[in-house]
Formats: structure tokens, sequence, C-alpha cells
């Protein structure tokens, strides 16, 4: 068997010693004479003469031996196999010492040398006893310390908030919440008078109230029982003799006994206003089994385990321990309530040790994996997850090796034609901040969870469909105002003010063609994998310079100086569909040069970081306010600027089409911006 508490060489020391200890005792005795009575039943004298007694030295070795003997047994192979060699070598000496004083008229010092082999044996096992208790104080002692971590708030703070829940839902004139004194009388450890500030009630009707309340809460306590009590109570001031009458109102007292592991803690009592209704039965004792738990923890945590010593040969040392075993299994109960709330998910939840056994598994995930409920003592994680292998999920062991390799998640869609379902799988490590605070994560177990996500795929679908073709059909008409409003501007005949309104419509339907376009390219884009884009090497120095000159006429015209400098030399080429690369960055250019005011400049750089390219365009522009910095990547979000004319031209999607085209590519967009001053748009891009 394994042991525990490891001997160490003081421990074998002390049992030596002991066992001296306890021989020396013996052959006191022996010498005092005070076991002759006892020395003379292992005797047989074959003639009139006495046995003869050994001279005290070889006495003194032989009850030595004997106990030193038992000692270091007990001490090395322990009590159980050396009680039953001990037995045998007891009964062998006993037979000796007839034999001796039979046959030799010898004495063999049988009787001291017995008491010191079993005063040896019993104070070696008391000494081991006393060490794994010490032992186990102390972990007591640990384990309740660390599990304050895990209770939520102070146990006595949780009791009020429990009567504060009762005072919010019943009517209650009082709630008090009892623990049982040393002698087992009820004592208050948490009171609530939720209209304390009302009308005084006489100190002397308190005090008959009081003590009516604590004849109640041991009758229940006895009983274990709930008790229900209406009475009569008169309220107001003695001096107000008048008023007693008309204070009169009936209350009713009920006091529940609180139980924590099968043992009475205390009792919960109340002053309702008005009578009891019987179905208020079971929220009482719910939210009672609740403060029992509570109240039994805020008593464990009151009074320390105590030194480990001590728990050896005190009683009530002993029951403090006793106390902690019953907080910490109140903690057990309360730890399983996270479980137990995932059942009333939608959602399919399944919690796996990390050694592949099946914790917990909801009926949401049963009905999902179509299992029954027998099914999940014998299934274990992969049995579980070989149920929803389909599509891209055909090998549940890779995923779960991956998620073990990497700590991440592991997610993915799961197309059921058969069933006519969509559902999303999740498989995560949870893991718990290390122990002490330390910031290392220890694994603790997996969580998979399944979503059934056919209908929000089916909106999905119908919405982008939907946006498709509005702006297809949207295109059609627009093209031709636009051609014809431009057909007929060039129309000497008309009068001037006809061809500047043409000239209008032109340039707004251009604005909307514009509009329906990137919108159209954001959707598009969005509904694309990652893997869909394609990604070829392309320098971004290249999309860089080429912007610049694309846009110098756009700048040019608010007479704003567009300049690319290429900071750090060679860069490496990143995997990039040049396409929408270059797009995103002539979104970023045109911003920079819209929201900036004239003769300022815009600077574009690209430089390299460890593993990503960085593409940054620097305005001098009107900056973006701190609460709008995250917001501007946002589809249709425009900033709101005071004293500025609302820019007509700006729909709020060029930039989520600039953070949709980087995402796609696994970079990350960035933005630095102060009111006044500028902004700094940027997004990084992996290297090659
Ligand atoms: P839009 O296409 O309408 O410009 P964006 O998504 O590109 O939409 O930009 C969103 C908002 O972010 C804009 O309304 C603008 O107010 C703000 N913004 C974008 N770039 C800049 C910039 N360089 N300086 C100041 N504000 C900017």
């Amino acid at each position: 068997m394994k042991h525990f508490v490891v001997p160490t060489l003081k421990s074998r020391l002390v049992s030596v010693a002991l066992s001296l200890a306890v021989s020396a005792f013996a052959f006191a005795l022996w010498s005092s004479g005070a076991l002759v009575l006892i020395g003379g039943m292992f005797l047989l004298s074959g003639d009139a003469a006495p046995a003869i007694a050994p001279q005290w030295w070889v006495a003194a070795l032989l009850i030595g031996a004997a106990g030193a003997c038992a000692g270091f047994l007990v001490e090395i192979v322990g009590a159980r196999r050396t009680s039953l060699l001990l037995a045998c070598a007891l009964a062998l000496m006993c037979a000796a010492s007839y034999l001796a004083s039979y046959f030799l008229n010898i004495d063999i010092a049988f009787a001291p040398a017995a008491l010191a082999t079993l005063g040896a044996f019993l104070a070696v096992q008391a000494w081991r006893l006393w060490i794994v208790d010490v032992a186990l104080s102390g972990s007591v002692r640990r384990v309740a310390s660390r599990s304050s971590a895990l209770e939520g708030r102070e146990a006595r703070a949780r009791m009020q908030s429990g009567l504060r829940l009762l005072a919010t839902v019943l009517p209650l004139d009082e709630a008090v919440v009892c623990c049982l004194d040393e002698d087992g009388r009820p004592t208050p450890a948490a009171y609530m008078r939720p209209d304390a500030g009302g009308a005084a009630t006489a100190a002397s009707n308190r005090n008959t109230a009081w003590r009516e309340g604590i004849r109640l809460c041991e009758r229940a306590i006895r009983s274990g029982q709930m008790v229900v009590q209406p009475q009569t109570q008169a309220t107001g001031n003695d001096s107000d003799a008048h008023a007693h009458r008309d204070d009169a109102h009936t209350t009713t007292s009920v006091v529940v006994p609180l139980r924590h592991e099968g043992r009475a803690v205390g009792a919960l009592l109340i002053r309702l206003r008005g009578g009891f209704d019987e179905t208020d039965r079971p929220l009482l004792a719910n939210v009672a089994a609740q403060l029992a738990r509570d109240l039994q923890r805020d008593e464990a945590r009151a009074h320390s385990v105590g030194a480990p010593s001590e728990t050896f040969y005190s009683v009530r040392a002993a029951e403090r321990r006793l106390e902690s075993f019953g907080m910490l299994s109140g903690l057990l109960t309360e730890q399983r309530f996270a479980a137990h709330a995932l059942s009333e998910s939608h959602d399919g939840h399944a919690v796996a040790y990390l050694d592949g056994t099946i914790a917990y598994v909801n009926a949401p995930m049963r009905e999902a994996a179509r299992m029954a409920e027998g099914d999940c003592d014998t299934l274990d994680l992969f049995g579980l997850l070989d149920r929803f292998r389909a599509g891209v999920f055909d090998e549940p062991s890779i995923a779960v090796r991956r998620v073990l390799q990497s700590g991440s998640a592991y997610e993915c869609e799961l197309p059921f034609s058969e069933r006519g379902q969509t559902l999303s799988l999740r498989i995560a490590l949870v893991t718990d901040a290390g122990e002490d605070g330390s910031p290392a994560a220890r694994p603790l177990c997996l969580a998979v969870t399944v979503r059934d996500v056919t209908e929000m795929k089916e909106y999905e679908k119908l919405k982008s469909d939907m946006v498709s073709l509005m702006s297809h059909e949207l295109r059609t008409p627009i093209t031709s105002i636009n051609g014809f409003a431009e057909l007929l501007a060039t129309d000497d005949t008309l009068p001037e003010s006809a061809r500047e309104f043409l000239g209008i419509i032109h340039s707004e339907s251009q604005r909307l063609v514009r509009m329906i376009n990137t919108f159209l390219s954001v959707t598009k884009l969005e509904q694309k994998d990652r893997q869909e884009v394609l990604k070829i090497p392309l320098m971004l120095s290249d999309v860089v310079r080429e912007t610049v000159l694309c846009m110098q006429p756009v700048a040019k015209r608010k007479r704003i100086r567009l300049v690319g400098s290429d900071g750090s030399g060679k860069l490496p080429p990143v995997a990039a569909d040049r396409a929408l690369v270059t797009q995103a960055v002539m979104n970023i250019v045109d911003n920079a040069i819209r929201y900036s005011p004239e003769r300022t400049t815009v600077t574009l750089t690209t430089a390299l970081e460890s593993e990503a390219v960085r593409v940054t365009v620097e305005d001098c522009g009107y900056g973006i306010p701190p609460d709008a910095v995250d917001r501007v990547w946002e589809k249709f979000y425009r900033v709101v600027r005071d004293g500025q004319d609302k820019e007509e031209d700006s729909a709020g999607l060029g930039l989520s089409f600039v953070r949709e085209v980087v995402e796609q590519h696994g970079g990350r967009v960035g933005l630095e911006s102060e009111v006044g001053r500028g902004s700094k748009f940027s997004f990084t891009l992996p290297r090659l």
C-alpha cells in the first residue's frame, strides 16, 4: 500500500526511543517487584525452590530487546503484520518461560518482556497515527483555506443576501438565521428586518416574540419539520397606550430547520405579515437548503481546524475537522451547480475528463448525438464525437489532438443533409488559472458544445441572396439613368439649368453605383472562406507605389501631398490577392484624402515586422474621436463630426471592406488617431 506519510529518520528515531522508554518502564516495574504476581503466572516450578531470577543486566537486555524489536517491526512493516508476528513470538516466549522454569528452574523474565513488547507496539503505533493525523489536519486546513476561492462571497454575506431574497419575494416582517451555540441552543447568526425604519416595536413585545421564536426554532430543530405558528402581535410604543389596539396585526412565524449533511446546523425563522401560503413551502425549503450550506460554512470558517497536533487528543478539535469536511462537501454540491445549470441550455454540452471519460452530457447533446440516457455510461469522448462525423469533421481524433496540443478551440460546421440539419461543433480545452495566482493555466477538461444552426444558416443564405439580388437589380436601372443623364447633358439645346441638373443626376447615380459595388464586394467577401481567396506572392511596396500613382490626381485636386516612402529597403513578399489588397489600400488613402484639410500630407509606408509586412497610411486630417476608433471598421458606421458638412459620398463601407480583406488574408488592421491631429491607419499581412 502506498504510504502517504513517508517515514523520516526523525520518526524512526522517535519510534526506537519510544520502544526503549517503554522497555525501561517495564524493567523498572520488574525490578521494583511490581510484576511478581503476574510473572509467577508464567513460571512452573518443578521442585519446591522458586525459579532463579536473571541478573539485572540480563533482564534489562532481554526486556530492551523485546521492546525494541516490537517497536522496530511496527515502524517497518506496520501494525497489522507485526501483530501476527508478535502473537507468535509471545506464544513462543511464553512456552520458553514455562519450559525454562520447569526444567532449569530459571525465570527468563517473560512478563516484563511481554509488557515491553505490547507497550512498545502500542506506543509506536500511536506515534505513527499521530504523524498521519497531524498530516491530515494540515491537509484539511490547507484545502479548507484554498476552497475559500470557490465560495463566491463570504458565507455571512451570502446568508444576508438569502434573507434579502426572501424579503423580496415574501411579505416579511423579519427574518433570522439561527445557528446552534455550544449547548445546542439557537442563537442569531444573520438578521434582517426589511422595514426597520417603521414603527418601533415595544421592547417587551420584542423580547416575548424573540423567546417565542427561540422556542419554535427548538421545536423545528427537534422535529426536523417546518413549524408554522400564526399569532396576533401588538406593535407601538409603550408610552402610547391608546395606539395598542389599533396597531394590533396578525403575523405568522415560520421556522424551517436548517440541515446540512444530515445534521442540524440551525434554523431559519421568518415572521410573515398575514398568513402563510402553503404553496410557499417548497420556496422556503429551497432557500433553506442554501442557507444551511452557508451557515455550516460560516461556522466552519469561524472555528479554525486547530493546531494539527490538537486533533489527536481533543474531541472538539477533531469535530472541527469534521466541520471542515462538511464545508468541503457543501462546496462540492455547489460546484456541481454549473453542470446542472447546463441541463437548462438549448445547446448540447458535454464535458470530458482529459482521460477521455465523459463526465457530463446534457439532454440536448444526447438528442443531437442520437443516444439514449444509458449510453453515456459506456461512451467515451471519441464514442461521442464519432456520432458527429460529417463533412470536414471526418477524423475526430485529429481535432482533439489539435485542441490538446495548441490549447485553442476547434470549431466547425457539420452538415447533416439526411437530417436536414446543420450543427456547429466546438471542442475547447477548459483551463484554470494557475495555483496561487500564477499565470500558468492548468488544463482541466474538454468541453464539447453542439448548437443547431440550421435556421440561422437558412436566414443567412436568404439575407445574402436578397442582398445580391437587390444590388444586381438596382444596378441595371441605375446604369440606364446614368447613361441617359450623361447623354442628355451633352445636348446643347437644353437650357443651362437643365444641363446642370442632369450633371447632378449623373454624378449622384454614379455615387449610387459605387456604393452598390462596395456593398456587393463586402458581402461577397464575407461569404468566402479563407481558402477561397486567391493568394499569390505580392510585393506590398509595389501596391503602395501603384496606389500613390493612381490617387495622385485625387490628392492634387485637394492640394494634398501624397507620398509613398519605402522605409526599410527590400521587403519580403506576402501571399495575397492583388486586386483585393490594392482596393483596400486605395480605400484607406481615399479616406485619408477625403478626411484631411487642404495643403496637408498623406504618407504611405511599408515596414517589415517579425512575421508580417505592415502598410501604414498616415494623414494630418480631422482625426477620429476615441469612442469611434474601434467602430470605424463596422459596416455602415460613419463618424459624426461637429461643424463639418455631412459627407455625402460616405456609406461607411470602405473600412469594413479593408478589414474583411485583411482578415481573409490572416492579417490584422490597426488605427491610431487623435482628433485635430490626424490618423494612422495600418494593416499587416503575414510574410511569405
Ligand atoms: P466611407 O466609405 O463612408 O468613408 P469608411 O468605412 O471608409 O466609410 O469610414 C468610416 C468612417 O470613418 C467615415 O465616416 C469617416 O468619418 C471615418 N474615417 C475614415 N478614415 C478616416 C481618416 N483618415 N480620418 C478621419 N476619419 C476617417
